[in-house]
């Protein structure tokens, strides 16, 4: 299967998804866009309203925000792969919870490998937390690690910067850094946590399959 086909049948997947509870719940589910050669991938935490009527990420004024940030390093978002960690919007926008992010996980994981982007931004603490559960974003925004062989770029998510008008500067800056560690992506070690050491011992585990 190539990348895109896998991009394909996984979208269909969510699209019909009943794993969790969110399902009963949702308009659309929202799977996520973007080329599947993209070298930028951005997840974010859960769909919003806008992006439960239309079946797309990003697409209320954060995605707005997002698209200007974008922007502002010479990209369009169709240049980019934008997904979150589930799929399904959480009731009144609340957190997604241990279950949701637990039946959504082999989705985003499945995106991840047929992508192979350069480098993974993510867009606030759950996604953040998917790659090193134990960071805080306060700490560790605009800064690349390399987690599991994939460089993760930790941000704040651009609702949140709409919220709170001192991280804009903040995250424009942040940013502003993405073309550097694009440049230096092959260069980044491995971070030594104590998850990915536990994954080297199951290194040999075989690739996820939901088809
Ligand atoms: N916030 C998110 O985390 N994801 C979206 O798709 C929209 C808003």
């Amino acid at each position: 299967m190539t990348g895109s086909e896998v991009l394909q049948e996984v979208a269909a997947q969510v699209s019909a998804c009943t794993r969790c509870e969110l399902h009963f719940s949702r308009k659309l589910a929202v799977p996520g866009e973007g080329p599947a050669n993209a070298e930028l991938m951005f997840i974010g935490e859960g769909p919003g309203f806008h992006e439960n009527e239309q079946g797309r990420p990003f697409v209320g004024p954060a995605g707005q925000f997002l698209e200007e940030l974008l922007a502002g390093i010479g990209l369009q978002r169709q240049q980019v792969f934008i997904t979150n960690v589930v799929k399904c919007r959480p009731p009144a926008n609340r957190d997604p919870q241990f279950e949701e992010l637990q039946s959504c996980s082999d989705y985003l994981e499945l995106q991840v490998q047929a992508i192979s982007p350069k480098v993974i931004i993510t867009l606030g603490r759950f996604s953040l937390a998917r790659f090193l559960p134990n960071a805080k974003i306060s700490e560790m925004h605009g800064q690349a690690v390399r987690v599991r062989g994939r460089l993760v770029v930790p941000m704040y998510h651009p609702a949140a910067a709409l919220h709170q008008p001192s991280l804009r500067p903040v995250v424009v800056s942040d940013f502003a850094r993405l073309p550097e560690w694009m440049a230096k992506a092959g260069n980044i070690p491995e971070m030594q946590t104590e998850a990915s050491l536990s994954e080297k011992q199951d290194q040999h585990s075989e690739q996820l399959s939901l088809f």
